[in-house]
């Protein structure tokens, strides 16, 4: 009977978020790989790549998806691997994709970690969050600028987070995917979450310089890793070879609007023209290739 009553009880809680589903990538790194959408309501808003390390004392979270519905799944997929506390949230950018799932984390007791251009960055789009994302899920969504959490710990150069044996290392970018990009690296495993950094699969977005990502890929590229983890694309990859597509595209974005600014092409040609032939390769080209061209139409009018 008192069996029976404890699964009414564990019924009773029907709203339980459903666990997202998680690879074990490396001994104690797991990783939702997230399929190339935007914001919809058949995701939940687990659009981007989100994962979490467990050491012998604590776990961390990299990123939480868009919404708190992604980040409630992804709580309870830490909760089905381990009881151990969750000791921090990191967050690899402010970009809604990762980091408004952050909300489903305030009453865990876990600390948030970003980079120190990461507060401002996000309460200046804040706003504009919160009414893409109630356009996108439509009266369901009921999430509020107030809810979205700003960081207990900032990273402006390098930073070292103990899980319990088990060290996370944590670098902040110069400006390259935004302003605020952070990547967080496994020691025990060598394993690197690069944010978006590096997307396989689904266009980059560049949201803040072109120039600025391009000369950071070719810094990342000539350093080693075990594996990486993409913001977008597969759960794990191989590094450098990940970011092959990538820098092929950019080099094809960047000599593209070279050749229109050349001939003195308005930007809104660059727009529509430059990067076109790498349509095919990617998901969601439509979607974000004209800013792109345009970021780097703008960025080659300076050079
Ligand atoms: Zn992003």
């Amino acid at each position: 009977m008192l069996a029976a009553l404890g699964w009414a009880t564990s019924l009773g809680a029907a709203h339980a978020a459903e666990p997202l589903p998680t690879t074990e990538i490396a001994p104690g790194v797991f990783v939702y790989q997230a399929p190339y959408q935007l914001l919809a309501p058949s995701n939940d808003g687990a659009i981007a790549n989100v994962g979490f390390i467990v050491g012998k004392e604590g776990v961390a979270v990299v990123d939480t998806g868009n919404t708190r519905q992604s980040g409630e799944r992804l709580l309870a997929a830490v909760r089905a691997r381990t009881d151990l506390p969750i000791r921090y949230v990191v967050n690899t950018h402010m970009h809604p994709d990762h980091a408004m799932g952050d909300v489903a984390f305030k009453e865990t007791g876990a600390k948030f970690v970003a980079h120190a251009k990461f507060a401002r960055a996000l309460q200046a789009r804040a706003q504009a969050y919160v009414d893409g994302a109630k356009r996108a899920l439509g009266d369901a969504y009921q999430g509020k600028v107030e809810d979205i959490v700003l960081p207990d710990v900032t990273v402006a150069d390098k930073a070292t987070l103990d899980l319990g044996g088990r060290t996370l290392e944590l670098e902040a970018m110069k400006t390259a995917h935004t302003d605020n990009d952070l990547t967080v690296r496994d020691v025990e495993t060598d394993t690197w979450f690069l944010g978006d950094l590096l997307f396989m699969g689904h266009l980059p977005s560049i949201d803040g310089s072109f120039e600025g990502w391009v000369k950071l890929m070719t810094g990342l590229r000539d350093r080693t890793a075990a594996r990486v983890v993409p913001g977008h694309g597969p759960a794990s990859a191989k590094w450098p070879d990940a970011l092959a597509p990538q820098q092929r595209y950019f080099d094809r974005l960047r000599a593209d609007v070279d050749a229109l600014v050349e001939k003195g092409a308005p930007l809104r040609e660059a727009s529509e023209k430059a990067g076109l032939s790498e349509r095919e390769a990617w998901a969601l080209f439509d979607e974000f290739n004209a800013r792109n061209a345009i970021e780097a139409y703008r960025e080659a009018e300076w050079r």
